[in-house]
């Protein structure tokens, strides 16, 4: 029932940004109050007892997900962000686009050894920025327990890139 909300509160873009692409839009999930608060309840709900250290959210609609999460569990948030973003010293981690390659970076001090995460994004799709996010974690010793997402689009196999880490995501396309 609660997934239902969410389903019917994200929005299908064909052909955007380019064609042959569907993509899925959050903003009328973010607008809507019930819908924003079902997921973060579950989210809060899935890893209460996960005895988390940080949220790790990803550049940009993790972000929109994580500050509301990493105060319901009452532990920090750590952003990804793209590259020249952060103001301080930077580790960094190159990835895969279909075209290209893009680079994602964390401040060198964000995370400490050991330390537990939870990795947030929107939308799992090929698995790149996750996986390139989950090498910055482990660069730092840090211990990622977890990915979560809205949407996981289970076609594209973005999971066959992230190992063995459990991946929580409602909606699976
Ligand atoms: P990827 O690295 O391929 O897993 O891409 C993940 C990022 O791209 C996520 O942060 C999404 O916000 C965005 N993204 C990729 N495909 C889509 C899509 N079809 N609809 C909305 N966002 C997408």
């Amino acid at each position: 029932m609660s997934t239902e909300i969410l389903q019917q509160s994200i929005r299908d873009i064909p052909d955007f940004p380019k064609p042959g692409i569907v993509f899925k839009d959050i903003t009328p999930f973010l607008r809507d109050p019930v819908a924003f608060g079902v997921f973060i309840d579950l989210l809060a709900d899935q890893y209460r007892d996960a005895d988390l250290d940080a949220i790790v959210a990803i550049d940009a609609r993790g972000f929109l997900f994580g500050g509301a999460l990493a105060r319901a569990l009452n532990i920090g948030l750590v952003p990804v962000r793209k590259k020249g973003k952060l103001p301080s010293a930077c580790i960094s981690e190159e990835y895969e686009l279909e075209y290209g390659t893009a680079i994602v970076e964390m401040h060198d001090d964000a995370l400490k050894s050991r330390e537990r995460v939870l990795i947030l994004d929107d939308l799992l799709a090929t698995g790149g920025t996750v996986a390139a996010t989950l090498k910055l974690c482990r660069k730092l010793g840090a211990e990622p327990v977890a990915c979560a997402f809205l949407i996981e689009l289970s076609f594209l196999n973005g999971r066959e890139k992230l190992g063995d880490i459990p991946i929580f995501a409602p909606i699976v396309v």
